[in-house]
């Protein structure tokens, strides 16, 4: 089989030397004689390499010592219930900005759990989608916290500058750019993401919460959505999910030879640039987003002729350019390009897209 770059937006793909080095140790982890998934969590040398993955995380984003890094269960979505359950007092409302399909959804869940206002900042005109600047949203100055989704997966929107929120917890779904640039965790109460984007395998959540948001929980919270149960026993209250967690500690080991976030940002910055000038520079492909707000993760572009998606689809797939369909509710194409998308997959992207125009024109 030839080389194959995947688009998907998530589950996504992982860096081949990854994943080289996890079949290589795969039946026998650190002569151990029994594979990393087969071992207690409680073990030393299980604990050693959990200890390690979240010291080389807090080091990539240079995470403060007063925020705790959990390693949980339950994806991004377990998140949009564990958030309420323990930031959300009764009697004080929280403020969800809503700026796409993932804010929204949390915002959702999280009604089941206590008052929330939601803030739509959507600001479309007929033919650019926008958003309004954070300096304009009404944000109520008691609220418990204020969530937002800094890159909207399915919509293609990012949110670059962090919001001033003059002091309430800044709550941020960062399941799509986690690790992708560099942020101020300083500047948040608490982060969550899945880890299937730019982190390693589904199954794990990370949440990075400011000590003093600890232990306000809902008294109905389960305890396996806990921040402080999860806190108190270093992520391992119930067993954690082990192997994701092993090879996000090989992923972030990978980050880090790279040089760390600082480069793959560098990266980052590169692939974007090149798949939106390869867009806006022809008649054929649309991307509607106010260059502003594009996202670097996960790009959608619409064939003019939308006719053509399903050749389009097939064309590429057969090139080995996999998974471009964009999502249901937005149609079109979404190229996500997380950190594992090496340059050259989005070159080859961009050859294959003026092939397909020159040849179907
Ligand atoms: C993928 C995604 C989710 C949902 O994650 P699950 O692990 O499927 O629950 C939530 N928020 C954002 C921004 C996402 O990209």
């Amino acid at each position: 089989m030839s080389e194959v770059f995947n688009f998907c937006a998530g589950p996504a793909m992982l860096p081949t030397t990854v994943m080289a080095k996890a079949q290589q140790e795969f039946i026998n982890w650190q002569n151990t004689g029994s594979s990393v998934m087969e071992l207690s969590h409680r073990s030393d040398i299980f604990m050693a390499m959990a200890a390690k993955a979240e010291a080389d995380l807090r080091e990539l984003m240079a995470i403060p010592d007063n925020y705790k890094v959990l390693f949980c269960h339950g994806g991004g979505r377990g998140q949009f219930s564990a958030v309420p359950l323990n930031l959300l007092p009764q009697g004080k409302s929280a403020d969800y900005v809503v700026s796409g399909s993932w804010s929204k959804a949390a915002a959702i869940e999280a009604k089941n759990f206590g008052d929330v206002n939601i803030i739509n900042i959507n600001q479309d005109t007929d033919t650019q989608l926008s958003l309004v600047d954070s300096k304009d949203w009404p944000l109520n100055p008691d609220a418990a916290y204020v969530h937002y989704c800094p890159n909207e997966t399915v919509n293609g929107i990012e949110i670059n500058a962090i919001p001033d929120t003059n002091g309430v917890p800044l709550v941020a779904d960062m399941s799509s750019t986690i690790l992708s640039h560099q942020i101020d965790v300083s500047k948040f109460g608490l982060i969550y993401a899945g880890a299937q984007k730019n982190i390693g395998p589904s199954g794990l959540t990370i949440v990075i919460v400011r000590e003093d948001l600890l232990g306000h929980a809902h008294t109905a919270t389960p305890c396996i959505m806990n921040y402080k149960t999860s806190a108190d026993n270093d992520s391992m209250y119930n067993t954690p999910p082990t192997y994701a967690w092993y090879l996000a500690g090989l992923v972030f080991t990978w980050l880090k030879e790279l040089g760390g976030v600082k480069e793959i940002e560098k990266v980052n910055q590169e692939k974007a640039a090149l798949l939106y000038q390869a867009i806006d520079n022809s008649s054929f492909y649309l991307n509607a987003i106010d260059p502003q707000y594009r996202s670097k993760m996960n790009i959608p572009f619409w064939l003019k002729d939308e006719s053509l998606n399903q050749q389009f689809l097939d064309e590429s797939e057969a090139a080995g350019l996999t998974a471009l369909q964009g999502h249901r509710i937005v149609g079109g194409m979404r190229a996500s390009i997380y950190n594992a998308m090496p340059l050259e997959g989005v070159k080859a992207l961009i050859a294959f897209m003026e092939k397909f125009e020159k040849k179907v024109n």
